[in-house]
């Protein structure tokens, strides 16, 4: 759903709208009412909302990411530990290296 950034001829007025698919884009100015709008191409505004929208997405799709972390393989913490060849079973490494 594209955020579209429009600012008024009329008052100067700038404000963001959500423009569903099929829908119809706003016709008049949010402050004043004119109709005289224009949407701008504002990238830094559609961009720092997205940012936003995900931002205020993040706590909730942590979790769901960390709950899905839990049930992997790779989350067991001892998993490179019970690789490990224990000391006593290590083959001689011979004499100290006398540098
Ligand atoms: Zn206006």
């Amino acid at each position: 759903m594209p955020l579209f950034t429009y600012r008024c001829e009329a008052c100067g007025a700038i404000f963001e709208a959500l423009v569903r698919s099929g829908r119809a884009e706003p016709t008049a100015c949010q402050t004043c009412h004119a109709t005289a709008i224009r949407r701008q191409p504002s990238a830094f505004a559609v961009t720092h909302s997205e940012v936003d929208a995900l931002r205020s997405l993040d706590p909730m799709y942590k979790r769901m990411v960390e709950d899905q972390m839990a049930r992997t393989p790779d989350a067991e913490p001892m998993r490179h530990l019970n690789k490990l060849t224990p000391f006593s079973a290590a083959p001689d490494p011979g004499p100290p290296i006398d540098f």
